[in-house]
């Protein structure tokens, strides 16, 4: 199963894609994953990177690409996988389109102002990348699932949002219409559970039907 998922920063893309890839066995590709880790190696290419995603621009399209490419040719990628984060634009969609095929795409959505709330206040676990909410009830600033101090990811800082929610809204939203009928939108108002419930019927469906 070839999907994608599109969400602006903080519907909750992230923890979707997760579930997906558990019940379904097909590996999440971030590519805000792999770009962080490219920064963390640092060089040339991981100094661009960093500065680009923290002022919160996209990173060139053939970088981005030659990226993905690599990652899709490799053997996880066999039956299938999950993008998040790719594409963010028609001209990434249209690159894709020459690569492989795609089967769904899933479009979670919520209002900016609820998604500006949810970023100020998310926080990462270094260690195990769980994501917590310093606006949630017992948040203690260390990660519930190892203990580790949670950290603020600069590109969740107020400018960076704002600018990456800007991006977003103007790139992201002719791909709608790109993938016209392939598209399942679902609200993410609700908690993980309630948004992931109506999509996991949709892709068993679609597994079942495949
Ligand atoms: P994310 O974790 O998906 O919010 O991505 C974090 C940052 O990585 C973005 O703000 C961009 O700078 C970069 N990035 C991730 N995916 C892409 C993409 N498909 N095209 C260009 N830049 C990307």
């Amino acid at each position: 199963m070839k999907l994608i998922l599109l969400g602006a920063a903080g519907s909750g893309k992230g923890t979707m894609a997760k579930k997906i890839a558990a019940d379904f066995n097909v590996p999440q590709i971030s590519t805000g994953d792999m770009f962080r880790e490219i920064a963390k190696k640092g060089g040339e290419l991981g100094e661009k990177v960093k500065s680009l995603m923290e002022s919160g621009a996209l990173v060139p399209n053939e970088i981005t690409f030659e990226v993905l490419k690599q990652r899709l040719k490799q053997k996880d990628c066999k039956k299938g996988f999950i993008l998040d984060g790719f594409p963010r634009s028609l001209a990434q969609a249209e690159m894709l389109q020459k690569l492989t095929d795609i089967d769904a795409v899933i479009s979670i959505e919520l209002p900016f102002k609820q998604l500006e709330q949810r970023l100020v206040s998310r926080r990462i676990c270094p260690k195990c990348g769980d994501i917590d909410n310093a606006s949630y009830q017992g948040y203690t600033g260390n990660c519930r699932k190892c203990g580790t101090k949670l950290f603020q990811r600069d590109d969740d800082k107020p400018e960076a949002i704002k600018a990456r929610l800007e991006v977003y809204k103007k790139d992201v939203t002719p791909l709608i219409d790109f993938y016209g009928e392939k598209v399942m939108t679902v609200s993410s108002a609700g908690s993980p559970d309630e948004t992931y419930a109506p999509v996991k019927t949709f892709l068993s469906k679609l597994e079942a039907k495949a």
